[in-house]
């Protein structure tokens, strides 16, 4: 979101949807002022807007809505093994929700983290999208879920490029990501790469735009060699090609490196 008209030496804050907001000077203009925001993919609601301007010893505050557009997902039905296929067991089941909340606290802790990056975010693979963010999905005709990310092609062993200069939080085996790594690339944002062969960085390496950080795999709940990017603004999962648009994306104008 941009807030125009902002006079030099002015501190701006705020929230939009409970996230908190990390203003910059917008890149092309005067007086402009940027932060990401983010809305949930089902949100129903409009979403709430705080700015604070604070100038000298003066604040004000600036509310507004936002009515969200609906977006429209296909379904699609797969075939998993069998254990992925049906409910988790108590002892999985508390498994996924430990590995989901080191997940979440990874996404909301970003925010405490400055913003570690300056180039635009692009894609950690150059390959073809084989699923969108979004899509309803049935797993072995039962379980149904959102796909909350973007799918990239990639044979097992293919490379796996961090979307922009990071920290590593994350890396591990999860059981429904298989091998993960996550990075907190600060003012909120996290991109996570799942079902990884092999992870080639360690928690707490700092890691540049567009470094090998894992190879493509097959772990995890799949029914394939694939990458699984997901992408948050704190606790907020979005769709990583709106990232990608947002920042300009550089992949579709042939700087991504070649496999
Ligand atoms: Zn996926």
């Amino acid at each position: 979101m941009r807030v125009s008209g902002v006079p030099g030496g002015t501190e701006l804050a705020g929230r939009a949807g409970g996230e908190t907001l990390h203003f910059v000077p917008g890149a092309d203009a005067d007086a402009v002022a940027e932060s990401f925001a983010a809305v949930p993919i089902d949100a129903r609601d409009s979403l709430g807007i705080e700015v604070q301007c604070t100038t000298d010893d003066r604040t004000d505050t600036l509310a507004a809505w936002f009515a969200p557009a609906r977006g429209e997902y296909p379904v699609e039905r797969l075939r998993v093994a069998p254990s992925f296929g049906r409910p988790p067991d108590s002892v999985l089941a508390a498994r996924v929700r430990r590995e989901s909340e080191r997940a979440a606290e990874v996404a909301t802790r970003s925010h405490e983290t400055p913003r570690l990056w300056e180039e635009p975010f692009v894609r950690p693979r150059a390959s073809r999208i084989t699923s969108g963010y979004g899509r309803g999905r049935e797993y072995n005709g039962t379980i149904t879920s959102r796909h909350m990310g973007t799918d990239f092609a990639g044979a097992p062993g293919a490379p796996v490029r961090a979307a922009n200069r990071g920290v590593v939080r994350i890396v591990d085996a999860f059981f429904y990501g298989g091998n993960v790594v996550y990075l907190d690339h600060g003012t909120g944002l996290t991109s996570a790469y799942l079902h990884l062969s092999t992870q080639r960085v360690a928690v707490g390496d700092t890691v540049e735009r567009g470094q090998l950080i894992g190879t493509v795999g097959a772990t995890g709940r799949v029914t394939g060699p694939h990458l699984h990017l997901i992408v948050r603004y704190g606790a907020v999962t979005v769709d990583p090609l709106s990232l990608f648009s947002l920042a300009g994306d550089s992949t579709e104008t042939g700087r991504a490196r070649p496999e």
